[in-house]
């Protein structure tokens, strides 16, 4: 049988590339919980409805990338393409809509869509991300960006990567600038992609987003919706860029950003890095005012960003992370009588917290060398003469030396 390989945009993570992950999500986890996030798991998959809200959504995402089947019972269900919607279907369904809001939630897990993969683009990819549900001031908006931002520090990887935000305005200055972006792209019907003519019907701030290069020309000369904003969204817009330079983090505005799902409003974003090539959107995120709504809940104003954990370990590459794992001592029993006393040894040092590992079979030669291929720092070796006085040889493998060692004291000795 020929081997068989991972599915298509699916990979399996091994030595470095996992400890590359790992790192990320740690210092994710570590910096968010210094800004008051907690954690929770939501399910890998949901309900189909959890995601696809009624026929309005219009996004890639929900229209084009979701893993959706019926099961064995006939319900339709999805594996999450993101996570925004699980974390406010979960607030919903544990009641806790209305106890202590705002709720900062933190989440690191697998997402699934269905795209053409590509370096940096997966089917299964790995998301970290937060939210702050239940919190309708701007300075909501700057701490997550903010919070973004430190986490990109801390990994050291900010060198080239840009904040860029933008405004999607509340429903009024929207419903303005979505007649003044029909008026525009109708104009310029003729030269638009086939899917972008029909965004420009179901949802035309959309094109905004298309990757289309004919698209991308005419989209240049779009109008910018910072002419149809109302007071209000100006006023709001304006807090936003206040606190992100009273917490230091720098960006830029970019008017083009309407963000990949549909439900956004007031303050979106993307920090874009030019190291990753077309897929140099490493986080994203913006304000939610409806969605939890859409849950069955209360009126529930949101905000928070999803990164992409792959892109991010990708710009990590060049680093040399701390080494793997701690080098083991290795135990190596010489003769039979002597293996119970060496699993005993071995479980002691585990219990000091000491990596030991113990080879399954072989001669003294035979554990040394394995020994050294596993870069062991030291080997205890406990042969019959040793055991009978309650001893065993020490050898400290970088150094060559030898002693005989009490076996009470060899954990001791290798703390
Ligand atoms: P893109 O424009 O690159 O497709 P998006 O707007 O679809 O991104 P979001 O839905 O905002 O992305 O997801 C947030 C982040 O998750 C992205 O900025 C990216 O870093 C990461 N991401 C999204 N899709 C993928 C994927 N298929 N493979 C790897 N990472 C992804
Ligand atoms: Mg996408």
């Amino acid at each position: 049988m020929t081997p068989l390989q991972p599915a298509r945009g699916t990979r399996d993570l091994i030595g470095d590339e996992f400890r590359r992950h790992h790192h990320v999500i740690e210092a994710a986890r570590r910096i968010a919980t210094l800004y008051g996030f907690e954690e929770w798991a939501t399910p890998i998959f949901e309900d189909t409805r959890v995601f696809a809200r009624g026929l309005g959504d219009t996004s890639d995402v929900v229209s084009k990338e979701m893993y959706s089947f019926e099961d064995r019972g006939g319900e339709s269900v999805t594996l999450r393409p993101e996570n925004t919607a699980g974390v406010c279907r979960a607030l919903v369904s544990n009641g806790l809509t209305q106890a202590n809001l705002p709720r900062k939630v933190f989440y690191a897990g697998p997402m699934f869509r269905y795209e053409r993969p590509q370096k940096g683009r997966y089917r299964q990819f790995t998301q970290i991300g937060i939210e702050i549900l239940g919190a309708a001031e701007p300075l909501a908006d700057a701490e997550v960006i903010a919070c973004g931002w430190h986490i990109q520090q801390a990994l050291g990887i900010t060198e080239g990567t840009v904040l860029e935000i933008n405004t999607l305005g509340d429903a009024p200055s929207r419903d303005a600038y979505r007649a003044a972006l029909v008026a525009y792209f109708t104009a310029h019907q003729d030269r638009l992609s086939a899917d972008s003519r029909m965004r420009l019907e179901r949802n035309p701030l959309r094109i905004l987003d298309s990757k289309d290069a004919g698209d991308r020309a005419i989209i240049a000369d779009a109008p910018t919706i910072f002419d149809h904003l109302t007071p209000e969204a100006a006023a709001f817009f304006d807090a936003v860029q206040r606190h992100l330079a009273a917490f230091g983090v720098p960006f830029r505005i970019n008017p083009r950003i309407v963000r990949g799902l549909d439900y956004y409003s007031h303050t979106a974003f993307e920090f874009v890095t030019e190291r990753l090539g077309a897929q140099g959107t490493v986080m994203g995120g913006g304000r939610y005012n409806g969605l939890v709504e859409e849950m069955g809940g209360p009126p529930t104003p949101s905000v928070g960003w999803a990164a992409g954990v792959d892109r991010l370990a990708l710009l990590l590459e060049a680093m040399d992370l701390t080494p793997p794992a701690p080098r083991p001592v290795a135990v190596i029993p010489v003769g039979d009588a002597a293996e119970a006393q060496a699993l005993h040894l071995l479980q002691s040092l585990r219990r000091a917290g000491i990596t030991a590992e113990i080879a399954y079979k072989g001669n003294l030669k035979r554990r040394m060398e394995r020994a050294n291929r596993q870069s062991a720092r030291a080997a205890v070796i406990l042969g019959e003469e040793e055991l009978a006085q309650g001893t065993a040889q020490l050898r400290d493998l970088d150094a060559g030396t030898q002693e005989t060692v009490p076996l009470a004291e060899i954990p001791g000795r290798l703390a």
